[in-house]
């Protein structure tokens, strides 16, 4: 029988996403479980919105009671099997029945009632873990409440961090009404006086993984580490980094059900869809017309300044660029103008919306993405996927997926640029529009791209091996 393994994570598609955490809590599952050496089930929060959309198919576990300070607070665990994965869900009508899924005063309270609610609920669900696999901030006190109370013996943990600049921190004063922890216990969670989540989940875990080689080397320093950076000097041999893979089911441009055109390799279908998008986004109709796109949160570590600084005269040029994404006000405020400036060459579509950026990505020509820093990034993989040429920083997952393209030795399926200058990514990206026009060079270029595959196969079987390693009995052979 297979290791078993249990997801404890805060979004998950197709139930809730709001980035690339979704996509991999979501996607890896499945293909580890193609292999019968493990048994992964996922556990998640029951959002408002996935009782809407998913409650008439769920089973009821269990309710317990969980205690959040002087609290005591119903949690009740549904289940529910979807395309062979079997998911727990935590519902709590206090913390969790409300609109969205983040940004409230009290997130803080709600992820330590969602991890002890995992930990507690664990001795009555059928499923006893070998490995708690917990994903971010939102999950790191799951790691920690199970060192600390060993609710199924011989457990395991891993945690990866998805991106180590959002920690889950909540003042001293605050957390410790939130739960009874021994005095001898608090120094594991605290970080600067403060408890921190993220540090909670790294200092307890047995394993920390990160989800690509160059982030896992980053994050040890001061510039990319938030702060956390010294920790690793004790866990670095614990630490490694994962790239992420795509679900190659799910983001494939020949059965996509949200283009028009679907295609493998063909420009002329992907054109088709250009003109789609073109029509539907009210820009001047044009097949040949060189499309640079984003689709991103908006906030600053996605490069966005970079952007804004040199917009509007790469808009001199002869290109179209269309920026799905929502955000920080900031950003939303000029890229509204933006637009309003250069009407004919620039759409902004302030929103989240999972059909359009399909279509996005199929219209495209180039994919910008010049991060500040990257953990790993699932859009340029995306963007691969349906053969938009990424032109990304050369930072994290980046710098470990995009490889610049060589005109000598035809090499390189992207471009990318090392400082974050703003004016090194209008070199770039002009650069990138020479190429564009250059038919040889250009489908020297594509080839690259159509070849490019980030499937999960190589790193489910890295994660394979790590599970199996945690008991000493590691196997090559997955
Ligand atoms: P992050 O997790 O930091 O947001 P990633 O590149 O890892 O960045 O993943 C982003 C995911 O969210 C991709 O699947 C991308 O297509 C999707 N996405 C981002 N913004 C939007 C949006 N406004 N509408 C639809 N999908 C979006």
């Amino acid at each position: 029988m297979g290791k078993k393994i249990l997801f404890v994570a805060s979004e998950c598609s197709p139930f809730v996403k709001t980035g690339g955490l979704a996509d991999v809590v979501g996607s890896l599952p499945q293909e580890l479980n193609k292999n019968e050496k493990t048994d992964v089930r996922v556990i998640l929060p029951l959002y408002q919105e996935i009782i809407a959309n998913w409650h008439s198919q769920m089973e009821l576990v269990t309710s317990i009671q969980v205690q959040v300070g002087w609290r005591n607070q119903e949690a009740t665990i549904y289940q529910l099997v979807h395309q062979g994965i079997h998911y727990y869900f935590v519902g709590s009508d206090y913390y969790f029945e409300r609109k969205g899924i983040y940004g409230y005063y009290d997130d803080g309270e709600r992820f330590v009632f969602f991890c002890r609610a995992v930990i507690e609920a664990l001795p009555v669900l059928d499923f006893q873990p070998d490995v708690l696999h917990a994903h971010d901030w939102q999950a790191g006190l799951a790691v920690a409440f199970a060192k600390i109370s060993d609710p199924v013996k011989d457990m395991k943990t891993v945690f990866t961090i998805h991106n180590i600049k959002y920690q889950g921190i909540i003042p001293k004063d605050a957390y410790q009404e939130l739960f009874n922890i021994p005095e001898e216990h608090i120094g594991g969670l605290e970080w600067n006086g403060l408890l921190n989540c993220m540090k909670s989940g790294i200092f307890h875990a047995d394993k920390i993984t990160t989800v690509s080689p160059s982030y896992a080397e980053e994050i040890q320093t001061p510039y990319y580490g938030e702060g956390l950076h010294p920790i690793f000097a004790e866990r670095r041999n614990d630490l490694i980094g994962i790239i992420n893979g795509v679900d190659l089911d799910e983001y494939n441009p020949m059965t996509d059900p949200h283009i028009t055109s679907n295609y493998k390799y063909s420009r002329i279908k992907k054109k088709e869809n250009k003109e789609n998008l073109q029509e539907k986004l009210g820009l001047p109709i044009d097949s040949e017309k060189p499309m640079y796109v984003m689709i991103t949160r908006l906030v600053e570590q996605k490069g966005l300044h970079l952007v804004q600084t040199i917009l509007d005269e790469f808009l001199q040029e002869d290109v179209q660029f269309v920026l799905l994404g929502t955000g920080d006000d900031e950003f939303e405020n000029f890229y509204f103008h933006a637009q309003q400036r250069n009407n004919q060459k620039l759409v902004s579509y302030l929103g989240f919306d999972e059909a359009l950026a399909r279509q996005i990505y199929a219209a495209s020509d180039f994919f910008v993405m010049p991060s500040l820093f990257e953990p790993c990034g699932l859009s340029q993989l995306i963007a691969l996927q349906y053969k938009s040429v990424p032109i990304v920083r050369e930072t994290g997952g980046l710098k470990d997926t995009v490889i610049p393209f060589d005109e000598t030795e035809e090499t390189g399926n992207g471009f990318s640029f090392s400082n974050y200058n703003a004016h090194e990514l209008l070199h770039i990206l002009k650069y990138s529009l020479a190429i564009y026009h250059d038919p040889t060079r250009w489908s020297a270029l594509l080839k690259n791209v159509n070849k490019s595959n980030f499937s999960w196969k190589d790193s489910a079987s890295e994660y394979a091996n790590l599970y199996q390693s945690l008991d000493g009995s590691f196997n090559k052979a997955y």
